[in-house]
This record gives structure tokens, sequence and C-alpha cells, in this order.
């Protein structure tokens, strides 16, 4: 086997939304960069997962110039609904906090981040495997793969930055003893379903129901995505398409109001999580997105957080090149994790609101104390507008 070596600026690891979007605002600056991704342009392309974005992140895919679609096909919601047994409540957002929400699957986010970078020429690599990162408390950082065609290679970098999601080898890379997690896991689960059907509402519903918690939401006019609370024990072959659309009837019930149903494209499980690890820089090395933290789906914010560190880490390293400054990197941690913590606590917040204990262990009293706060947050105007502007973002750092 032979090494090539290759030299850029920034290596990125990782083509989700965080490091295909690190490079498209590195590449308008004129700063190099090349993103290693272990898995197949299809596979990146399909994977189902975050379909609601903030006002901010909307603004800073258009700045980057590729909001075009999204403009043209994605939802902008103003509101969402949130329901309990015969009552279902608007939060009003432009009226609360002037901003809004677009509906816009993160799998169109990245096809559309692919399609630029790939038509402008620069390097995104595919396929690739043994992804090791080396010397991140030097000034020449490298990080060793081997390509799609088994090469081994070795990219040589000023910086490096780890966008390889929850799963990635970049966070481990920081020695444990300068690393400190804060997680809960919680004891539930989503069973999410996509659907070939017309959604049955203009904007999400979100459902407390003492059977669990249940969702609807959606990724165009046409596609359905629908979300039951189930123990994490929960097998997805216990869960035919009949149960799940009974479920989802029985949890988001009203008078009036039917839930259409349709064929189903996919199901899965996910476990619920929040989750943080500080800091998210160690020497050459920075952390942004899922690499560094994960949140409860519940407030819609992974996506978006990941959106908001590239952000700071763009500016921290468009600063270093353009004035040899290091203030900017020297503080990403510190600011990045400010917004990180009050994503994590408003997504916990909005999880424990919502989902009941179900099941022999269910305490009334919980209950009624989730049912006092949900009629607390849709009657005072207090209340729901602190919900309506954490959850169409903060304004960006
Ligand atoms: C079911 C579900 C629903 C969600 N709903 C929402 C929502 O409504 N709103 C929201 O904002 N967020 C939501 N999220 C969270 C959101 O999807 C993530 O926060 C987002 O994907 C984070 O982006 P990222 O780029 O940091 O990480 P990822 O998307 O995980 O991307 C990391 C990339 O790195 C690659 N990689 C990993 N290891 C290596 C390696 N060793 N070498 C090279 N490449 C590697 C991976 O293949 C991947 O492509 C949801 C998540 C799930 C699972």
């Amino acid at each position: 086997m032979s090494t090539d070596v290759i030299r850029t600026q920034v290596a990125i690891i990782g083509a989700g939304p965080a490091g295909l979007l690190l490079g498209r605002l590195l590449a308008l600056q004129g700063i190099d960069a090349v993103i290693l991704e272990n898995r197949s342009r299809e596979y990146v392309e399909a994977r189902i997962r975050a379909g609601v974005l903030e006002h901010p992140a909307v603004d800073l895919l258009t700045e980057a110039g590729v909001g075009d679609r999204l403009h043209a096909e994605g939802l902008r919601h103003d509101g969402i609904y949130l329901q309990w047994p015969g009552e279902r409540h608007r939060i009003d957002f432009p009226k609360l906090c002037g901003r809004s929400v677009w509906v816009y699957g993160q799998t169109e986010v990245v096809k559309d981040l692919i399609d630029a970078r790939l038509e402008a020429g620069l390097p995104l690599l595919f396929d690739i495997s043994d992804t090791a990162i080396h010397d991140v408390e030097t000034d020449r950082p490298r990080v060793t793969f081997t390509d799609a065609d088994g090469v081994a290679r070795t990219l040589e970098a000023d910086f490096v930055a780890g966008c390889d999601g929850f799963h990635g080898v970049s966070r481990p890379t920081i020695p444990d003893h300068l690393r400190t997690t804060w997680e809960r896991v919680y004891p539930f689960a989503w069973l999410g379903i996509l659907a070939e059907v017309a959604p049955s509402t203009d904007e999400l519903i979100y459902a407390w129901h003492p059977d669990g918690f249940a969702l609807h939401s959606m990724r165009s006019t046409t596609r359905s995505r629908l979300y039951v609370q189930v123990d994490p024990s929960e097998k997805v072959e216990d869960w035919s398409d009949d149960r799940v659309w009974e479920a989802l009837a029985t949890r988001m019930a009203l008078p009036g109001w039917s839930l259409q149903s349709g064929p189903v494209i996919e199901k899965s499980i996910t476990p619920m999580r929040s989750f943080v690890s500080a800091p998210m820089r160690h020497g050459r090395l920075l952390l942004a997105g899922d690499a560094a933290h994960i949140v409860p789906p519940t407030g819609a914010k992974g996506l978006n957080l990941a959106a908001a560190d590239v952000k700071v880490l763009f500016e921290a390293l468009d600063s270093f090149y353009r004035t040899g400054s290091t203030a900017l990197l020297d503080a990403y941690s510190d600011t990045a994790l400010h917004r990180v913590w009050r994503a994590t606590h408003f997504s916990w917040w909005m999880t424990s609101m919502l989902h009941p204990a179900t099941g022999p262990g269910a305490d009334p009293f919980d209950h009624q104390l989730q049912l006092s706060q949900l009629k607390y947050v849709t009657s005072s105007e207090a209340a729901s507008a602190s919900l309506a502007e954490n959850y169409t973002g903060m304004p960006f750092a």
C-alpha cells in the first residue's frame, strides 16, 4: 500500500450538516478544506433525521448561498400546536417573538450542501475508513485514513474540525482527563415513521396523552413524519403499521379532527438522551455538532445547534486566517457551549413536559404537574413567548 500526503488548511471529518456547512462557509472565504466521510454519498443523502430549521439556521444557509431550494420547497411554519386530551392550543411564533421555523428535511440540507461542494470542484471524499487524528497539540495536525480505493493517505492541515457525530473518532481523541461530560438518558424512546400521506395538520402537533407522547410532523406537502413515545426496550418488529397508526390516532384524538394514514416508507426507534462534552477544543482539534453534544429531538435543536457551532467556528477560523489572531479560536469552546447549554435546557424542558411515565411506575402526581405546565405555557403570554423564542432559535452569537 502506498501513502499519499495531501496538504490543506482545515481537515474536516464528517459530511453531515456540520462538516458540509463548515466546508461551504470556508470555501466562500477562499479557505481550503478537505472533507472526509466514511459512508457513501447515497447513504449520507438518504439518512432520515431532523426536519425543523430554526430561523437563524435558515438565514445562515441562505447567506451561504444554499437556500434556493429551501425557500422554494421548504414550508415556513409560524407556530406549533400543543395538545392534551380534549384540547389543542396554538403557539403563534411571529406574534410572540417575530420569528418562524422552516420544515425542510436534513436530507435535503445535506443534498444541497453536497451539490454545492461538488459543483465547485472541491474535495469531498466518501467511503473512507481507518480515520485517525494525530498531533493536535502541535501546529501541524494530521489525519490518516484509507481512501475508497484502499490507498493509505495522510491529510496534513493547520486545524482539524471534528464534525463526525456522536460515534466519531474526534471526541475520543481528547484525553479523558481533559474532558468533562454530562449525560441524561431518558426512560423512553421515539418510534418514528415516515409515511407517503399528506399531513393531517398545517403545523406540528405535540400531544401529551396518558398512553405516551405523540408528534405529528411532516417533510413536505405529501410526506408525513410521525412519532410515538415507546419504552426503549421495544422492538420495531413488534410495531406493525396498523399498531402505530392506532396509537397515533388515540394519542392525538380531538373532536372534529382526524388523522389520515398512508403507506409507511421508514420506521425506526430512537433512544432519547442529553449529552454534553467539554471543552469543544483541544489544541488544533475543534469539535462541532453531535461530536460534542446530543439533545433529545423534542425541541428540534440538534441540526440547528450543529449550524450554530459551525457559525462560531467559521468566524474563528476566518479571523485567524485574515488577521493571525487566535482570540476567537481561544474563545470558541466557551462561546459555543453557551448556546449548547441553553438548547440542552430547552430540549430537556420540552421533553419533561410532554412525556408522561406510563405503566405501573406512572405517578399521577407527575401527570398533573405536566398538564399544569402545558396549561400555563398555552395561556400565559410570557410563558408562550419563552417557548417561542427558544423554539425558533435565539439569534446566533
Ligand atoms: C430521529 C432523529 C430526529 C431528529 N430530529 C431533529 C429535529 O427535528 N431538529 C433538529 O435540529 N435535529 C434533529 N435531530 C438531530 C440531528 O439529526 C443531528 O443533531 C445532526 O445530524 C447533527 O449533525 P452533525 O453534522 O453534527 O452530525 P451527523 O449528522 O451525525 O454527521 C456526522 C458525519 O460524520 C461521519 N463520520 C462518523 N465517523 C466518521 C469517521 N470516523 N470518519 C469520517 N466520517 C465519519 C458520519 O457518517 C456522518 O456523516 C434528529 C436526530 C434523529 C436521530
